[in-house]
């Protein structure tokens, strides 16, 4: 007797392999699969899958979901995309280990315009402890990587200096134990301070010890390097070699800002991977990116800490230094868009670009951002244009690349991606534009982040694998997330499971919070 059979759909099972008319029986958290229709086994449940396509859950391999899933734990943005497991700790910026609760918390008020400052279920320090909160309390299934923020932050403090020897073995051996926790590898987000106060060699010391364990560097690169085009993958691909650990480059995208072509960024991946080295991306198909309003403030005044920071945005003489050195990382301050204001005074403004901010305080730009920074304790978060449209299929298409939703999860006007990467990929990349086959896109979805980041139970439909699935309708599927009303939930995705729970019915969320941490090692 199964638990649950999903009848006569189209089995995609993730490995890129043709799909298959079959079923997919589920029993516990286990599935099996059997081809064509079943007419004669028993079980509690049966949804009938005609003409759906039935594929493993899909893997985020960039999520900012780290705190606000814990505050939020039906998670409906990203399980109603059909995400079942998603990668937290990204960009460097992750929540433990923390030795000080202190430290924890200011770091915890730095990132709060890209990981949000929800009210928190539990404390922790540990990564042991910090898993724990996820088991059987949220939606999805939660990978995690070690930010080498926290880890300086502990050993180095909030300096801008190079870490001393004794440093670099101290933030060694906390990544160890984090990794005996269940760690999956080492996060950098080189735009960030104070992860971005580590050179390479430090990151390489680093590296190693993850790579030992099997883990896998993920990085968002260090953008402000040399040429700011090819030097910072120079420094990726170096930082995994010596590191001898696979090296993952996080939302890999050619940008506006870029001084050549997408090819040339590829051609250095390639190139590399031609010469034996294990290197993967990924990447979402939208032209906005997202971060916190923060990351426009240059990384000198980050230095010592939070408190130090407010201060030199609140003094004369700091303000009238970032009046000259703050500027827009890419387009115009008219098309960068405003989110996740908290003080009612200040709810104007959400949605509306820096610009009309501006104008609306009678201010000048920096002076906007400044005075809003501080008035909102630190927790703006931005919407602006980033990637390079025309180039986004080159690298989405590619080889190597996977599917990352970056999704800022704040605000009233997230990025559209929030709501809607996976179903645009099926949507315009396999049905509207045929860049990709259905089989293809759906293994760039599952098996190839399940396999990048050693989840071995999961990503593919095979007897028993855990039965983490979504049945979605291959003619409909699409999200209608657009910049100007981005918080819509995608159509077409009928039903996703997670550790055989069904989490979305007929496309309603159940309520059930059937996700638990994954541990590497033991998952
Ligand atoms: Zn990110």
């Amino acid at each position: 007797m199964l638990d649950l059979l999903i009848n006569n759909g189209i089995i995609v099972d993730g490995t890129g392999n043709p799909g298959f008319y079959g079923s997919v029986g589920v029993s516990g958290d286990t599935i099996s699969i059997f081809r064509g229709a079943l007419n004669d086994v028993e079980a509690t449940r049966v949804i009938d899958a005609k003409r759906k396509v039935v594929c493993p859950g899909f893997i985020d391999v960039h999520a900012h979901s780290g705190l606000m899933i814990l505050a939020e734990p039906e998670h409906h943005p990203k399980v109603r995309q059909g995400i079942t497991t998603e990668l937290v700790g990204v960009d460097g910026n992750s929540y433990a280990p923390f030795t000080s609760h202190d430290d924890f918390l200011a770091f915890f008020e730095l990132n709060s315009g890209l990981d949000g400052a929800p009210e928190l279920p539990g404390n922790w320090s540990t990564v042991a402890e910090y898993l724990n909160m996820f088991d059987g309390t949220v939606a999805v299934n939660i990978a995690y990587v070690i930010g080498n923020s926290p880890l300086r932050i502990s050993a180095v403090g909030w300096d801008e200096k190079p870490a001393s020897d004794s440093e670099i073995a101290n933030m060694r051996s906390m990544l160890r134990e984090g990794m005996e926790d269940g760690a999956f590898g080492l996060s950098t987000g080189l735009d960030y301070p104070p992860g971005s106060y580590a050179d390479t060699n430090e990151l390489v010391e680093l590296a190693q010890v993850a790579g030992r364990y099997g883990g896998i560097y993920h990085t968002h690169l260090r953008n402000t390097l040399g040429d700011q085009f090819l030097d910072p993958v120079k420094e990726a691909l170096e930082i995994g070699q010596r590191g001898e650990i696979p090296c993952h480059l996080t939302h890999f995208y050619q940008k506006l800002t870029h001084s050549g072509s997408a090819k040339r960024l590829l051609e250095l991946v390639d190139g590399a991977v031609g010469q034996g080295q294990d290197v993967t991306m990924d990447c979402f198909h939208y032209g906005y990116s997202s971060t916190r309003l923060l990351i426009l403030i240059p990384s000198w005044a980050f230095n010592g800490g939070p408190e130090k920071l407010k201060a030199i945005i609140r003094s004369d003489e700091g303000r009238e230094r970032l009046r000259q050195e703050i500027r827009p990382r890419s387009g115009s301050f008219t098309e960068l868009m405003m989110t996740n204001f908290k003080q009612p005074h200040n709810l104007r403004f959400e949605g509306k670009s820096l610009a009309e901010a501006a104008e609306m305080m009678k201010k000048g730009e920096v002076d906007t951002i400044c005075d809003l920074l501080l008035d909102e304790d630190l927790q703006i978060s931005y919407v602006s244009p980033g990637p390079s449209l025309t180039t986004l299929p080159d690298f989405i298409t590619h080889a190597r690349t996977m599917i990352g939703t970056d999704a800022v999860l704040l605000g009233e006007y997230p990025n559209p991606r929030s709501y809607g990467t996976f179903p645009t990929i099926l949507a315009d990349y396999v049905r509207e534009e045929g860049r990709l086959t259905l089989e293809e896109a759906i293994r760039k979805m599952t098996s190839m982040a399940a396999h990048r980041l050693d989840i071995r139970d999961r990503g593919m439909l095979r007897d028993g694998m855990k039965a983490d699935i979504v049945v979605f309708d291959p003619d409909t599927v699409s999200s209608p997330a657009t910049l100007q009303n981005p918080k819509q939930y995608p159509v077409g995705i009928d039903y996703v499971l997670v550790n055989g729970k069904v989490v979305v019915d007929q496309g309603q969320h159940t309520g059930a919070l059937a996700g638990r941490a994954l541990r590497h090692g033991r998952d």
